[in-house]
């Protein structure tokens, strides 16, 4: 049996400097099991000292791990990844445990993580930089990427283990070391991959996690061994903790929240859309940045559209997510959920149809867990707070818009512009929307396009604060500083008469 499914109150822990560590501030936070609406564990909220001690450990790795040089460290990522996929199910069961997503859900976003790491052994390949011979008489140019130091993550509560590949993985094979924050609802996966990073070889000190709140980030925000910060947030706390690096000089990357659309064209294929809608709008319990929250209905489609929602919408299987065959699992705790109500009602205060109430679903034999049933709007206005904000559960929301200008223009005015998508059989609609819509990642018939680690992560506007998306080569931009070097070498010492140049002809 997994130390996840013990039953008993776990203690959890920091890890710093190649250990577990139970950390100095003596304060704690539950850690709840949303299926079952009860405490499985208890971890410490890190204060100063601890984030001192984890900084203090990353820095005193650098010097030693920046010089190592990346075919080194591209091997023992290949050994990490092995241990990984060795422990894919005990680390999605830990995810499941804390998160409540559906452990083939939990599964993938092991995956995803594994991904992270085979574009990571790719480092001394993606480290070569140009050369420009000549570039001025006798003399030459050429450019390095070196890393920055000391690097921190702040990470939302929603992919407990793919956001931090996202940032730790991709600092440490660039030559920096690290230290994570995670969110402190769902802390087990860190404190594991932790250990299996020790355990492929990495030396002590290059990967620290730290648990806690706001205090152990503004900590590692003012810390003047911190060089950059990289962040997975909802918006204020993304802008806040840009805006307060930047100021102090840090370079940050700052991903935020998302109100994803999902535009569906009359000629849209109305089987594969509803397929695709269901999983992407209530899969994970709307808990993914990358979820639809909004389905924009172009012109005659709408009603077929509703009406093929509707009975999917109303069958949703909800449950454990260590349970079989199921589409969703609970909210993560009792205030998103009760958070998440407050949208459904607002929604019908401001006059949208309810076409489908989630509120009140239980879950036999769970009554203490955090669920919530699929909720499904009609007739939403751009101007009601369901469609403005985001909601983060699962609840859908369906704008009718007269044609395609339309549904463009009204994506464009959003001000969170993680990811958007759109449904058709037409390549000519296809590519202008490609290359009009105001968003950072785009789906042509693929409801959530997320980049594989290949490509790079990140919404516009205010869904990104920064120059980088996340993971990638853009990564390796974030992690690395550009250095530009000119080069002569004059012919000015009398070195003696062995010191002759050939003659080429
Ligand atoms: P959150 O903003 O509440 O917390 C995220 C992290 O910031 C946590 O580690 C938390 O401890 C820390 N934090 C919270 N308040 C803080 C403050 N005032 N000062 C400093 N740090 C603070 O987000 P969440 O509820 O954990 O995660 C869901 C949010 O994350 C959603 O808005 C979602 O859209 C967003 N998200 C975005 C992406 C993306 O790629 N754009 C990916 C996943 C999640």
């Amino acid at each position: 049996m997994s130390e996840a499914n013990q039953g008993a109150v776990r203690q959890l822990s920091h890890f710093i400097d190649g250990q577990r560590a139970a950390g100095a501030s003596g304060r704690f936070d539950d850690v709840f099991d949303p299926a079952e609406g009860r405490v499985s564990a208890r971890v410490p909220i890190a204060d100063a000292a601890d984030v001192d001690a984890a900084v203090a450990s990353a820095k005193a790795a650098f010097p030693a791990w920046s010089e190592t040089p990346p075919l080194k460290r591209a091997r023992l990522m290949f050994k990490f990844k092995e241990l990984l996929e060795a422990h894919q199910d005990e680390l999605a069961e830990l995810i499941t445990r804390d998160h409540g997503k559906l452990f083939s859900d939990a599964k993938g976003e092991v995956v995803r993580g594994i991904e992270i790491v085979e574009f990571a052994c790719g480092i001394p390949n993606l480290l070569k930089t140009d050369f420009t011979d000549q570039i001025v008489g006798g003399m030459d140019a050429w450019n390095m990427r070196q890393p920055v130091g000391v690097a921190a993550g702040v990470t939302p509560f929603n992919f407990p283990m793919v956001v931090p590949c996202w940032m730790f993985v991709m600092a440490a094979v660039c030559g920096n070391t690290f230290v994570l924050k995670p969110s402190s609802r769902t802390p087990s996966a860190s404190i594991r991959l932790a250990e299996l990073f020790i355990e492929a070889g990495f030396p002590k000190g290059v990967f620290n996690v730290v648990q806690g709140h706001k205090e152990a980030v503004d900590e590692l925000i003012a810390h003047p061994d911190v060089a950059a910060i990289s962040v997975v947030a909802s918006t204020p706390v993304a802008e806040y903790i840009y805006a307060e690096g930047a100021k102090r000089g840090k370079r940050v990357q700052a991903l935020g929240s998302a109100k994803n659309h999902l535009i569906v064209m009359p000629d849209a294929n109305l089987d594969q859309t509803v397929e695709a809608v269901i999983n992407s709008a209530y899969g994970s319990a709307g808990e993914r940045c990358m979820a639809t929250s909004v389905v924009v209905a172009v012109g005659r489609v709408a009603d077929d559209l509703l009406e093929r929602l509707v009975p999917r919408v109303r069958s949703l299987r909800i449950g454990g997510g260590m349970e079989p065959d199921l589409d969703m699992g609970p909210l993560i705790d009792e205030a998103h959920r009760t958070k998440v109500l407050g949208y459904i009602d607002s929604g019908v205060a401001e006059g949208a149809k309810l076409v489908v109430d989630g509120r009140g679903h239980t879950v036999q034999g769970r009554e203490e867990g955090f669920f919530l049933g699929g909720s499904l709007f009609d007739d939403v206005k751009p101007n009601m707070r369901i469609y403005r904000e985001e909601i983060f559960g699962p609840v859908l929301s369906i704008v009718r818009v007269p044609d395609f200008a339309s549904a463009v223009a009204l994506v464009n005015a959003h001000e969170l512009a993680n990811c958007v998508s759109l449904y058709t059989s037409d390549g000519s609609t296809a590519r202008a929307f490609a290359r009009q819509i105001q968003v950072g990642m785009v789906g042509i018939n693929v409801p959530s396009p997320v980049p594989s680690a290949w490509h790079s992560f990140g919404g516009w506007k205010r869904s990104l604060f920064g120059d980088h998306h996340a993971y990638g080569e853009e990564a390796v931009r974030f992690y690395t500083r550009y250095k530009s070097i000119m080069q002569r070498w004059p012919d000015s010492i009398d070195k003696g008469p062995e010191f002759t140049m050939p003659v080429v002809n």
